[in-house]
């Protein structure tokens, strides 16, 4: 169909091919089992807490929820210590990210972030008629803090940067990003993706809420997908200076969140006992399965998420293709324009064991060689 009929800056987006469904390659395959390393969910399943109070809240589905979210936003200011009315809840960080992007892009405004990243940073920029300008990582696949400032002009409006980065799993020095902060121009805003903040094994790191509590001009985005294990009931938010979240409360669908979300994620925010258990849990399997992948001879970068990037060194859809004829899933990165990196999700100690096993039996470079 040709596309006269589209608002023209969506012809230069392309529909989201979601990785398999579980289902779907259960059919296919004949398998019973799928374990999927590929999304970065958490491998816990949701808190019992969240699952009881959203059990809870669907017995009162009727009703619409309440708008703003203020008792979520209440203990999440409370957390950081912060005004509630800083916050901004939305339906998954995702859904976040394209408000912040539709609040501040004009057309013709530029857009600075590092590739690889997240692609909606580029997929709300070209939507709103920006211009993203794209700065390759450096060699430790980090955030190119220095190229991003010598990148700004009279034009640029947003800056993100993702920390820790997904699919790379590097975070940027802490003071690097303190001494960048001071040296952006008060036209421009940064957004800083954190995601997976709370995995970050720096003791004392400092993360977006310090920033805005410094009076930088940031807004930091989190989700209850990753920590949180809700990743099905779509549920993120935004902080920063009332000034900086005004444009964006003008922009918000009425009930961007949902009641069983929204009762779920206060209900998880509680649940001490899970978050430890995931974060130490995470810790200790990273640092087992980033060793036995180096032992295959795996190159494998520093991670401070929930998941590894590994350059396998061989062709990775190949292998994405044979684990999952074993039941695994992982995230090749060729969308990136990585042929041989994968994106592979920490699992529990089980999962990984089966990852493992399943490498050692597909792998190409290891049977080869
Ligand atoms: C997973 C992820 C998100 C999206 O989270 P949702 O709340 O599930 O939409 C945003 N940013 C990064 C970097 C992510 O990895």
């Amino acid at each position: 169909m040709n596309q006269e009929l589209w608002r023209r800056s969506a012809t230069k987006l392309k529909a989201y091919i979601p990785g398999k469904a579980i289902e779907d390659v259960k059919k296919e395959l004949g398998l019973e089992e799928i374990i999927r390393l590929a999304s970065n969910e958490n491998p816990f399943g949701p808190s019992p807490k969240a699952v009881e109070a959203m059990q809870q809240a669907v017995l009162d589905s009727q009703l619409y929820p309440e708008a703003t979210c203020s008792e979520l936003r209440k203990k999440l200011g409370s957390l950081y210590d912060i005004d509630s009315d800083q916050i901004i809840v939305g339906n998954g960080a995702d859904n976040v990210i394209t408000l912040i992007g539709s609040a501040y892009i004009n057309p013709g405004d530029e857009v600075i972030y590092c590739t690889p990243t997240f692609p909606a940073y580029r997929t709300i920029t070209l939507l709103m008629e920006g211009t993203p300008v794209e700065i390759p990582v450096d060699e430790n696949y980090t955030f190119d803090l220095q190229a991003i400032l010598s990148a700004i002009n009279d034009k640029t409006k947003l800056i993100f940067i993702c920390n820790p980065n997904n699919p790379t799993g590097t975070i940027v020095e802490e003071d690097q990003l303190e001494a960048f902060l001071k040296q952006v121009p008060p036209h421009v805003v940064v957004v800083l993706d954190e995601a997976y903040a709370e995995f970050i094994g720096r003791e004392g790191y400092h993360t977006g809420p310090d920033f805005v509590k410094a009076g930088y001009p940031v807004i930091f985005v989190r989700t209850f997908s990753k920590l949180y294990g809700l990743a099905g009931t779509r549920i993120g938010y935004a902080a920063g200076s009332k000034e900086h979240i005004a444009p964006i409360q003008a922009v918000r669908e009425p009930f961007a969140a949902n009641r069983i979300a929204n009762a779920g994620a206060v209900a998880a925010l509680d649940d001490e006992e899970y978050k430890n258990k995931t974060i130490q849990e995470n810790k200790q399997e990273m640092k087992k399965l980033i060793k036995e992948l180096q032992a295959l001879g795996y190159d494998v970068a520093e991670s401070h998420a929930n998941f590894l990037f590994v350059d396998l060194k061989e062709d990775a859809v190949q292998l994405f293709e044979a684990l999952m004829k074993e039941g695994i899933l992982i995230r090749p990165c060729i969308a990136w324009g990585l042929g041989t990196h994968a994106r592979i999700t920490i699992g529990s100690a089980q999962q990984n064991e089966h990852l493992l096993q399943a490498l050692r039996k597909v792998s190409q470079k290891l049977t080869t060689s």
